[in-house]
């Protein structure tokens, strides 16, 4: 049996293989170079290009660039009119901006756990969290898997409630066939670096509310009068007025050049991360030492993320410890996530247990995310895969 570079092995690779590399072109690079020298590098024209390039994308029916996709939770929440003494049905497993934003708005996030194979929230818990201060469902597509839509919009039309999604890791994630971002009153995505289109940093709101749309731009924008960008240009200063005090969320033309060229790659990415998660399936899927999570087989995965579950009762070593083994063989993981309900701020506050949410805080001890992204190649991924049996078999209980 190979010693595992931790133990003093060889490690697998000489050079470390980030987790959730970015992957940049010289398109990218070029636009930007235009959009720097052409004197308009804030928000303007390319925002507005990206904005309508992405809507026609999901396919939905607005769309608002922001610097963030927890900018755009945020902004949808107060578009939808949440609040002081309003609650948001959501899920723990999930990054800590989903439940900060109902935190930001004075509103309560009220959690409900996961499903047995899948990382996303647990539509037959729903119900018995609804009561009458519920305004809006905010469910995530962990790792771009889609949640169950259907049952969740049945669900919000027999209470009156909003359905935001956060689809931060689901720009190309079909559900039944659409693009989900299709689906439910809005969703929320992300374009920070590790995610299936970056724009360094930046987000965007798909919505098929007109009203909800207007208010968002208007928001990300200081709460100014609509077109506000253009107060400083060749038609001369544009008088302005303060509708509301909105807040600094907009989206750059140095983003947007980025973005630009990343959504003309998209789909190219996707069937390179689609065959990367392939090999790895391949690989690990009768592995007794690691779980893997079913593929829903009619719907489109995003590919934004591998998630292994250890198996911790046939192996000597935690998660943590693997993944630390991992690094010595010069393979990055991260974890995606570790349950809110877990973590000081949310514990303390609503003095939450570890099995008040006992898939998510299993998952929490359990999962691992392997690296997965388009500047990988297909060698990094059979490196991942020799390391990951390299260490599981060492470390059989
Ligand atoms: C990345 C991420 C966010 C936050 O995105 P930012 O663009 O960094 O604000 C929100 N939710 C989930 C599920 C994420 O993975």
């Amino acid at each position: 049996m190979k010693k595992p570079a931790i133990e003093g092995g060889k490690p697998v690779r000489k050079n470390f293989l980030v987790f959730g590399k970015p992957k940049i072109g010289k398109e990218e690079i070029k636009e930007v170079e235009k959009t720097l020298k052409s004197g308009w590098i804030g928000t303007g024209p390319k925002t507005k290009r990206f904005e309508e390039a992405f809507l026609e994308y999901i396919g939905g029916k607005y769309a608002v660039a922001v610097n963030s996709c927890t900018a755009a939770l945020h902004l949808t929440l107060l578009a939808a009119g949440v609040g002081p003494g309003d609650e948001v049905i959501t899920s723990p497993v999930t990054f800590a901006s989903t439940a900060n934003v109902v935190e930001h708005v004075g509103a309560k996030p009220v959690f409900v756990d996961i499903e047995e194979d899948s990382l996303n929230i647990d539509v037959e818990k729903i119900e018995e969290k609804i009561d009458k201060k519920t305004k809006i469902i905010l469910p995530i597509h962990v790792g771009g898997v889609p949640c169950e839509v259907d049952k969740i919009l049945s669900l919000a039309r027999k209470y009156k409630l909003f359905v935001l999604f956060d689809a931060a890791h689901a720009i190309e994630t079909e559900y039944k066939g659409k693009n989900v971002g299709r689906l439910g009153d809005a969703s929320a995505y992300s374009f920070y670096p590790t995610k299936n289109l970056t724009t360094i940093e930046g987000g965007a709101v798909i919505t098929k509310r007109k009203k909800w749309a207007e208010r968002i731009l208007l928001m990300s924008n200081h709460g100014i009068s609509k077109d506000a960008w253009k107060r400083y240009t060749a038609h001369g200063f544009v008088p302005y007025e303060t509708i509301m005090p909105g807040f600094k969320y907009n989206m750059t033309d140095v983003q947007a050049s980025v973005g630009l060229w990343q959504l003309k790659k998209l789909e190219k990415n996707w069937r390179t991360r689609k065959k990367i998660c392939q090999l790895y399936r391949k690989a690990f899927v009768d592995n007794d030492l690691l779980g893997l999570f079913n593929e829903p087989k009619d719907d489109r995965l995003a590919y934004q993320l591998f998630i292994v579950k250890l198996n911790l009762g046939k192996l000597k070593i935690t998660r943590n410890q693997f993944m630390e083994a991992l690094r010595a063989e010069n393979i990055g993981s991260g974890v995606h996530f570790i349950s809110l309900h877990l973590h000081r701020y949310y514990r303390k506050k609503y003095g939450f247990r570890k099995k008040d949410f006992p898939r998510a805080f299993d998952a929490s001890q359990r999962i691992v995310s392997l690296p997965l992204s388009t500047s990988m190649s297909f060698e990094d991924a059979k490196d991942t895969i020799k390391a990951v049996n390299k260490i599981l078999n060492y470390y059989r209980g």
